[in-house]
């Protein structure tokens, strides 16, 4: 990894689109590197993997670690006293017992909902007619913040049928005004800052591929 391809990266995102770096499966010193050049917002999907990182780079105070994995409730008190931010949040459920145990621990997370925008069967999320719904409940929980929506494409697609995606998940999140969505990975993400994505979460395009 080198941050020369970092900085190239980032000077073709717009300034208003934040950068998610997603370091599963990558070092801390590789972490460290870009960290150094100013970016500070870094995503794993996997607790143990990063509970190894913060360690290590327990002295970079600036870092912001992003929970984006699989969420599994018996987790979800270490995922609250760990992270700044949780992306991958898909059900109401969940969303009730992170703030009970936000409430509990005097932590107040920054969240993005995942939904399901395409019926894709390896990925979860919202069904976005049950958030609608649901809204009126989700707003009365205590000490979370809710920024925004986030999705995961499935693989494959075509350029058009991205955007078309990503601009649902816009629209959803605009009629629910949340500022954020959270869309847009190494292979999609171009659609996805044309659709109006506040983070991207970009992995192999940073630190090239995964082991
Ligand atoms: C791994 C992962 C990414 C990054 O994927 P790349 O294709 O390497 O950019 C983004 N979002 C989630 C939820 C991931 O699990």
């Amino acid at each position: 990894m080198n941050p020369s391809n970092f900085l190239k990266i980032k000077n073709k995102i717009p300034s208003n689109v934040n950068i998610l770096a997603v370091s599963k499966g990558f070092k801390s010193q590789e972490i460290k590197t870009i960290q150094n050049i100013g970016q500070n917002d870094f995503g794993e999907s996997k607790l143990q993997e990063a509970f190894e990182k913060q360690l290590t780079l327990k002295d970079l105070k600036q870092i912001k670690w992003h929970f984006i994995g699989r969420i599994q409730s018996n987790k979800i008190r270490k995922i609250v006293q760990n992270f700044n931010y949780i992306h991958s949040i898909d059900s109401f459920e969940q969303l009730q017992k992170i703030s009970n145990i936000s409430c509990e621990e005097k932590k107040n997370p920054l969240l993005m909902l995942q939904v399901k925008l395409s019926d894709d069967p390896t990925k979860g999320g919202f069904n976005p007619e049950l958030l609608i719904k649901k809204w009126g409940d989700i707003k009365e929980l205590k000490n979370i913040t809710l920024t925004g929506l986030m999705t995961i494409n499935p693989r494959g697609l075509s350029s058009k049928k991205n955007l078309e995606l990503f601009k649902k998940c816009r629209t959803l999140a605009d009629s629910l005004q949340l500022p954020d969505c959270s869309m847009g990975m190494s292979g999609d993400w171009e659609e996805a800052i044309e659709a109006g994505s506040t983070w991207v979460r970009l992995g192999s395009l940073i630190f090239g591929d995964r082991s």
